[in-house]
């Protein structure tokens, strides 16, 4: 069976975004606000020489911004039972907030390969919150842009090497 990848994370970083872009088409929504129940969606992704299916966790329906509802939870808590390697996206223009700082937790306890990826990058430059994100202890942030397309490739080569 080919290995499974969740991307994961708070509702509205770019999650769906950054899967359009490596699906090649707009199969799940993009919303403005959070708060859109959806299924998770999946697709079959092929990088280099590597196959694996992709999983945008969606169907997230929070109660506010800084706690993380049950269902979330569940959610997410499905995604990383499954997955062989887990995205943990965090939106580098927002910076840090605690619902990632909750994320972070239940991923470091399920012993998984975790990236980092800051999302939003969306200049040459770094992100002004980048450095506050190593405290999540997750590792060093890959920064990309999911709507401009940039930085996917180099997280891509970074995915496929925990297979
Ligand atoms: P999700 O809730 O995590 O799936 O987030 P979405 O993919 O629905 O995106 C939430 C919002 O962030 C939308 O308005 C997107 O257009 C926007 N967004 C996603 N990726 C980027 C990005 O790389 N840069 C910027 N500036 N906005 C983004
Ligand atoms: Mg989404």
């Amino acid at each position: 069976a080919k290995p499974i990848v969740a991307i994961v994370g708070r509702p509205n970083v770019g999650k769906s975004t950054l899967f359009n872009k490596i699906a090649g088409k707009r199969i799940a929504i993009v919303e403005d606000e959070p708060g859109v129940t959806r299924d998770r969606i999946y697709t079959e992704v092929e990088w280099l020489t590597h196959q694996f299916t992709l999983i945008d966790t969606g169907g997230i329906e929070p109660e506010s911004e800084e706690i993380i509802p049950a269902q979330m939870r569940r959610q997410a808590e499905l995604a990383i039972e499954t997955a062989h390697v887990i995205v943990f996206m965090v939106d580098g223009r927002q910076g840090l907030i605690s619902s990632d700082r909750e994320i972070a937790d239940m991923l470091r306890k399920s012993k998984k390969p975790v990236l980092l990826v800051l999302n939003k990058v969306d200049t040459k430059e770094q992100s002004a919150h980048l450095f506050d994100f190593y405290e999540l202890g997750i590792g060093e942030p890959i920064e990309i842009s999911s709507a401009l397309g940039l930085g996917i490739g180099d997280m891509l080569d970074e995915i496929v090497k925990h297979f």
